[in-house]
């Protein structure tokens, strides 16, 4: 196995390959057509390309060889491509072969190769192509970083890495459309931390944030996966329930409200206590056919349940907390 080390980080990172060849002639000579632009790691069959290529989080890119004993290089692109891990599925993986069979070429860009080489190979063309599908690699990965950051900051609140009120909005309205499409069951249930600007004035704004933290952990933990939780306002929360009916909803509500009057948080020298108060409501229920007409019931129940006394779940128009 031939490495080199990076010692110097003035530099920018130099790409690490993983030559797969089975002639160590061969990959003597590839070897120092490019130990001086990039660091090397080798290996001499598929399998063992396969283990370093999994083990080796550094390897950016594979240039293989195809006729190996054991998996060769067509199998080993393959396995690279159905890769369930992003980081490896897209490496980049050259090939290269000494005959001038098409079929390997037709077969290796069919499978996903990056580039194809005949040997012996140009040092210098090997050494371009290398720089070009690195550095392509390289952005591509930075622009997929950069949307999935776009993406968890235009879905998710920050504070309590919950879903926005954009995405209640946008899944709700799915959900009633396939609930009134499937006749299936539909629940909201929409809460409000009691008092909670006392706990602001208390103990601080610092002391509110890691309350609204607990309360979205609480909360996450006691719904099924299929369930949506949203922060939807400063101290309001959300939860849509698909294919959870009114005594589901109740008995979660019931459930959720126990919790948390139960918990405590512990901050500086601190024990807080809370309530919440909630209001829920379910489509089949309501005659209900667009989602923001169900969220301004729940909403009403919520403001019914505050009035009449907070810390309690208001599942109807007439203020009642039994689901009976
Ligand atoms: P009620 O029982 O009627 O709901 O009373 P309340 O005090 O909870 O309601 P009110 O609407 O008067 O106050 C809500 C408070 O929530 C005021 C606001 O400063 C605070 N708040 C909103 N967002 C945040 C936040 O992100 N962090 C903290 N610490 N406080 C927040
Ligand atoms: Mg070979
Ligand atoms: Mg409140
Ligand atoms: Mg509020």
């Amino acid at each position: 196995m031939i490495t080199t080390d990076i010692d110097d980080f003035s530099q920018p990172k130099r790409p690490y390959i993983l030559i797969v060849e089975d002639s160590p002639t061969t990959l003597a000579v590839i070897s120092s057509h490019l130990a001086d632009h990039v660091d090397i790691i080798s290996a001499s069959n598929g399998e063992q390309a396969w283990e370093l290529i999994q083990q080796d989080h550094d390897i950016k890119l594979v240039l293989t060889d195809i006729v190996m004993p054991g998996m060769n290089g067509h199998q080993l692109l393959v396995k690279i491509r159905k890769s369930g891990d992003p980081r490896i599925a897209n490496l980049p993986v050259f090939m290269m072969t000494t005959g001038v069979d098409i079929t390997d070429k037709h077969l290796a860009f069919l499978n996903g190769v990056s580039d194809f080489l005949t040997k012996p190979v140009d040092p210098v063309e090997l050494q371009a192509r290398i720089n070009v599908h690195h550095n392509l690699a390289r952005t591509i990965l930075e622009l997929e970083e950069s949307r999935n950051t776009l993406k968890l900051l235009a879905t998710t609140d920050p504070l309590t890495k919950l879903y926005n009120r954009r995405v209640f909005f946008e899944e709700g309205e799915k959900a009633i459309f396939t609930t009134l499409r499937y006749k299936t069951d539909l629940s909201l249930i929409l809460l409000d931390i009691d008092y909670f600007k006392k706990v602001n004035d208390s103990y601080g704004h610092h002391a509110g944030d890691i309350v609204l933290v607990k309360v979205s952990q609480l909360l996450s933990s006691l719904v099924r996966h299929v369930d949506i939780v949203a922060r939807v306002g400063g101290e309001e929360f959300c939860l849509l329930l698909p294919g959870t009916n009114r005594l589901g909803a109740a008995v979660l509500a019931e459930r959720i409200r126990k919790t948390i009057e139960a918990a405590t948080t512990s901050v500086d020298e601190h024990i807080i206590k809370i309530s919440i108060s909630a209001g829920l409501v379910t489509a089949s229920s309501e005659n209900c056919d667009k989602f923001e007409d169900l969220v301004k019931i729940a909403d009403k129940r919520l403001y019914l349940a505050k009035d009449s006394g907070r810390n309690r779940i208001c599942v109807s128009n007439d203020g009642k907390s039994d689901y009976s």
